[in-house]
């Protein structure tokens, strides 16, 4: 097994804008710096949320940007029989119990909105609509590559959460586990939005018996409202007209240095990766 697996896993909501490009260029020179491979996965399991042909748009993308990706791309979409094989594995460690609260519910008794297990003593009728929760427990700490040691108490600041929604959709923190884990992931560069996120995923990979993965969370990058880039809105589509610069404009975010006399995106890449220097990135 190679020591190094890393991947971007995009979700097909829009076309890419320069904060997943930030993303995609981090993930992928760590993996190749390291020797590594690079996977792709789309995260098109919330279907609705899917905007049609933006997967093609993403990948088309990311070629023009020079990224060649290792091994087959997995779609989250077609993997329905791994996230229901473990989520049976949880059920049969008597870790999951139905939920019928509305979001309205959980605030109007918790105003934090951290749900506080309402439905885990009930004989909820399991004909109603009802959302999938995992018992939560105890404190995760782990130390990010970029944002140093990050702790945080799962009963306290997230609550049982969703594994399975009530429209049957595979949460994200669920799918995400399931799908590093069958892909060998060994190390996760990605946004810093999910970082609190990660100790939700630790313990299901706890919980699972997983392997430990290496993560390292990039700073967002923002609009002139401050806002984190979204491709919902619209934000930023990357400039297909000219990659070199936009790949520059990257790695200036990224505190790296510009490697010089590169004309194509692919000496870009190739020098950068030798260059790459997670130590050099700004955690804010
Ligand atoms: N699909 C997620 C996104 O586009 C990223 C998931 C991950 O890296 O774990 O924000």
């Amino acid at each position: 097994m190679p020591q190094y697996i890393g991947r971007f896993a995009p979700s097909p909501t829009g076309l890419l804008h320069f904060g997943s490009l930030v993303t995609a260029l981090a993930s992928y020179l760590d993996a190749r710096h390291h020797h590594g491979q690079w996977l792709l996965r789309i995260d098109d399991i919330d279907q609705v949320r899917v905007v049609k042909d933006s997967a093609q748009q993403i990948l088309n993308t990311l070629k023009i940007f020079g990224f060649k990706h290792d091994g087959d791309i997995r779609w989250q979409n077609k993997q329905i029989d791994d996230y229901e094989a473990e989520l049976n594995r949880l059920a049969a460690k008597d870790l999951l119990y139905p939920c019928v609260c509305s979001r309205q519910d959980i605030l109007s008794i918790s105003p934090s909105g951290i749900y506080l297990g309402t439905c885990q003593d009930w004989g909820i009728d399991l004909t109603t609509p009802h959302s999938i929760r995992l018992k939560v427990n105890g404190e995760i700490r782990f130390n990010d590559q970029i944002q140093g040691v990050y702790q945080q108490s799962l009963p306290s600041r997230v609550g049982d959460f969703i594994i399975k929604r009530k429209d049957g959709v595979i949460a994200y923190q669920f799918a995400t586990v399931v799908d590093d884990f069958k892909q060998n992931i060994t190390h996760i560069i990605r946004g810093a939005d999910l970082l609190e996120s990660t100790p939700r995923q630790i313990y299901l990979q706890q919980l699972l018996g997983y392997p430990k993965i290496k993560y390292g969370h990039i700073r967002i990058v923002v609009n002139k409202h401050g806002q984190k880039l979204s491709k919902q809105n619209k934000d930023y589509p990357v400039d297909l007209a000219n990659p070199l610069k936009t790949l520059k404009k990257a790695l200036v975010f990224l505190n790296q240095p510009l490697p010089s006399n590169v004309n194509t995106v692919q000496q870009l890449l190739e020098k950068a990766s030798i260059n790459w220097n997670i130590k050099a990135v700004k955690a804010t």
